[in-house]
């Protein structure tokens, strides 16, 4: 159900707009399906023609079978066998042209459902994003301006006995790790603590699975491969048995089975917004340029994280649906998703700025896209030491559309439709484990203070230190 007469009105805005998001092989498809509805206007032409035929053909049947039709026979009656030969053939006619049709058909929707989001008015153009604001984050205490000793994580974790990637790249291979003593039970803390943020604010809590239908993932905008040809996600080998059922990737992130809950199903205007904050393993191929890290937490295969998921009223009802003009709630709900990443941040005490981010990082589901940076020392001389741990995004209604989610509205005029999502990071494991260690070590002890949010979840314990 992708609007494909919006796209047939607007190739030009379609086309360009692939350009802009880095998905220029799919740059001339709203130019193609202009050309295929062409054809397929022209099949169905053809069809009723012949099925016009057809409707004559059946009338004359009739007629040459009943003499007491006679009287309305105008001109000479074929005989019977040449009419039913006849209405053979237009029978094969019409199957053949029926086949086009819905190939025709697949063809224009496979093409369509391929495009990327359109992109919101608030995305900057192109490659670079542009800054929103500084979290806990002053000039004064810039920390690239500081003079102390800084050591990566995996030099402080090690140290520590808390990270293992020897002893994982026996059992997996690289990109792969362990989290050992304090270091297992901080990933516990942070899972807990980022929960307790979103519950608090009214987040309803859900443990989904980890193994999804590859459809669902490609409707979510997740295909096995990304737009540079990349593998994005690990396929299931399915026994020969299975082979002729849908096949099945491991979840790249909650996102994926959090909007397949309601795949297929009518959602009631009274629920929504509806806010869920998912707990799960994600599991990223990282086949592409930028690979795993070899070293270290920030770019892995396997990991936690704690997810926002929520579905709101499409924009485009709104104005009907409230006797006064309100701020969107996909809006409203978005900032709310901004400051549960903030509070979380500013409360871990890590350095932090947010990014409106361009058109060539939504991928294909987002309209607008915002990213939280966190300052990692180890990385000061890759990126100026900014490194993403947040993502924040608003697909308005591209992932209901390819999934089939409505909402029954009870106002207005508009029935059944598309209900907006979003999706955003609470805490990301890793990377928050990584920044913490980097950011939190003391030189002098060669200890790491806990942030004192989490301190609860350990046991109030409020330093690691080394055995
Ligand atoms: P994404 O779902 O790709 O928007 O990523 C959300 C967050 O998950 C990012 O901001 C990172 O903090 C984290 N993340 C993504 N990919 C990885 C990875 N391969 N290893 C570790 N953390 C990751």
């Amino acid at each position: 159900s992708v609007d494909i007469k919006h796209i047939r009105q607007n190739p030009g805005l379609y086309s360009q707009n692939c350009i802009d998001r880095n998905y220029s092989a799919h740059k001339d498809s709203p130019w193609r399906i202009i050309e295929l509805h062409e054809q397929w206007l022209a099949l169905q032409q053809s069809a009723r023609s012949l099925r016009e035929r057809n409707n004559k053909l059946r009338k004359q049947l009739a007629n040459a079978g009943s003499r007491a039709d006679e009287e309305v026979q105008i001109g000479e009656i074929p005989n019977r066998e040449s009419i039913i030969a006849e209405a053979k053939q237009l029978k094969e006619q019409l199957g053949g042209i029926e086949d086009k049709e819905t190939a025709l058909q697949d063809e224009i929707n496979g093409l369509a459902q391929d495009l990327p989001n359109l992109s919101s008015t608030h995305t900057p153009v192109g490659l670079e994003p542009e800054v929103v604001k500084y979290i806990n984050h002053h000039p004064e205490s810039e920390p690239s301006k500081s003079d102390r000793v800084w050591r990566s994580h995996v030099h402080i974790g090690s140290e520590l006995g808390i990270l293992d990637f020897a002893g994982a790249a026996q059992t997996s291979g690289w990109g792969w790790y362990f989290l050992l003593n304090e270091g297992a039970m901080l990933e516990q803390a942070l899972i807990q603590y980022a929960l307790a943020v979103a519950r608090k604010r009214g987040w309803m809590a859900v443990s989904p699975p980890s193994i999804v239908y590859s459809h669902i993932a490609a409707a979510c905008g997740f295909q096995p491969r990304d737009q540079n040809g990349e593998q994005q996600v690990y396929a299931i080998e399915q026994a020969e048995k299975d082979k002729a059922k849908p096949s099945l990737a491991l979840a790249g992130t909650a996102e994926i089975p959090l909007a397949g809950m309601k795949a297929g199903q009518i959602m009631q205007d009274v629920e929504l917004p509806l806010k869920t904050v998912g707990i799960s393993r994600c599991y990223r191929a990282e086949a592409g340029a930028r690979g795993v890290d070899t070293k270290g937490l920030y770019r892995v295969h396997e990991f936690s994280k704690v997810e926002m998921f929520a579905w709101t009223l499409p924009d485009n009802v709104e104005g009907q649906h409230f006797s006064v003009p309100v701020t969107s709630t996909s809006d409203a709900v978005f900032s709310e998703m901004l400051s549960i990443q903030e509070e979380i941040l500013q409360d871990l005490g890590l350095h932090c700025r947010m990014l409106e981010m361009p058109t060539t990082d939504l991928g294909a589901s987002a309209t607008r896209k915002r990213d939280i940076e966190a300052y990692f020392p180890s990385r000061r001389e890759k990126d100026e030491g900014w490194g993403e741990v947040t993502s924040a995004s608003l697909c308005t209604d591209y992932q209901s559309r390819r999934l089939h989610t409505r909402v029954k509205l009870e106002k207005g005029s508009h029935g059944l439709d598309f209900p907006y999502t979003l999706n955003g990071t609470a805490l990301a494991v890793p990377r928050v484990i990584a920044a913490i260690l980097e950011n939190h070590w003391n030189e002098d002890d060669y200890s790491v203070t806990i942030p004192a949010v989490l301190r609860p979840y350990m046991g109030g314990m409020d330093k690691i230190q080394g055995q």
